[in-house]
């Protein structure tokens, strides 16, 4: 059993991982400032043996007792709203939050993860698509997405300086397109967006026409890369993702398949000129060296999702 600090525990993907760590019978202490992160995401877990929660920012030193063995970075803003939203908390979550959480993890001598992202590939081109870890990316430094891309591209060069120069153990996670339930229906992204204005039956927002492509993994999957990933004996970055990689347009035609609403689809115009045009991970590495593959397909993802949403909507009309 291992003693894990999380930041960002309270978040849609940290919630589903401090589930499954707790599950295997590791203890858990999430640290959140609930900034995007939801306590209700966690509300199950009070008073469960090994979990602990700690409402601080992630830049603050932790109060901790004991030994440490792993330390997870999870904690960001991470929807393009936010970036407009909360640009500097992005900032200080990719920067001063992981040089904290890197020293404290050399404190104990623990492994450290970090939930790096593929937007650090930016807006790929054409020959570096699928994206392979080993592509630098193609990046707008100064751009209003560049809040959540720069800092992320940041983050990892941190902790890959303290794996090179103070033999620190680490991990670096490239997280792509995710959704399942738990997402804040308010969030204003892709899935979140398509599936509360067809339950609403209102008309679905293609972005600069629905041309652009995505890649979406289902929470569950992606937990799951993730904890292997923790787990595994790999250095340098590993992307998590799903390789089926569809148009918004067919995703906003699934959602109206799952949701049996008959709205119409509707172009707006794209709110960020650095909106990556193509989007899917090459996960050959995470297969070969982690075993894993995703399993849960968009349907079936999407009705679970649906389930979550519509109960929210139904709660709290958003
Ligand atoms: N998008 C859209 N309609 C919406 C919300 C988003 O067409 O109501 C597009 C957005 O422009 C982007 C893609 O869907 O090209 C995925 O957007 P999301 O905000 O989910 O995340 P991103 O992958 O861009 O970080």
């Amino acid at each position: 059993m291992s003693r894990i600090l999380m930041s960002g525990g309270a978040g849609f993907l940290g919630s589903y991982l401090t589930d499954l760590l707790l599950d295997t019978g590791h203890e858990v202490t999430v640290l959140d400032n609930l900034c995007t992160g939801q306590r209700e995401n966690l509300a199950h877990l009070d008073g469960r043996k090994g979990f602990t929660f700690i409402e601080q920012d992630a830049c603050d030193p932790p109060p901790l007792d004991g030994p440490l063995d792993y330390v997870m970075h999870m904690a960001s803003p991470a929807s393009p709203r936010d970036f407009l939203q909360k640009p500097f908390e992005c900032l200080r979550a990719g920067s001063f939050a992981t040089h904290n959480l890197l020293e404290l993890a050399e404190q104990h001598s623990a492994r450290f993860l970090l939930a790096s992202t593929s937007e650090i590939y930016g807006d790929p081109v054409p020959e570096h698509h699928p994206q392979k870890e080993g592509y630098w990316g193609n990046v707008n430094p100064i751009g209003r997405r560049s809040v959540y891309d720069e800092a992320k591209r940041y983050a990892e060069i941190v902790t890959m300086t303290y794996q090179r120069e103070r033999n620190l153990e680490t991990r670096i996670v490239r997280i792509f397109n995710t959704y399942g339930p738990r997402m804040r229906p308010d969030d204003g992204r892709v899935v979140t967006n398509l599936v509360c204005q067809a339950l609403r039956g209102e008309p679905l927002t293609l972005y600069g026409g629905g041309q652009q492509t995505r890649s979406f993994c289902y929470v569950s999957d992606l937990a799951d890369g993730i904890v292997r990933l923790l787990f595994s004996d790999e250095p340098k970055p590993v992307n998590i993702g799903n390789p089926y990689e569809r148009t918004i347009r067919e995703l906003a035609e699934t959602i109206l398949k799952v949701t049996g609403s008959s709205s119409e689809l509707i172009t707006k115009p794209l709110p960020f000129e650095e909106d990556p045009r193509q989007r899917c991970p090459d996960i050959t590495k995470a297969r070969t060296v982690l075993g894993w593959e995703p399993k849960v397909s968009l349907e079936d993802g999407l009705i679970e999702t649906v389930k979550h949403l519509r109960a929210k909507l139904e709660r709290q009309p958003v």
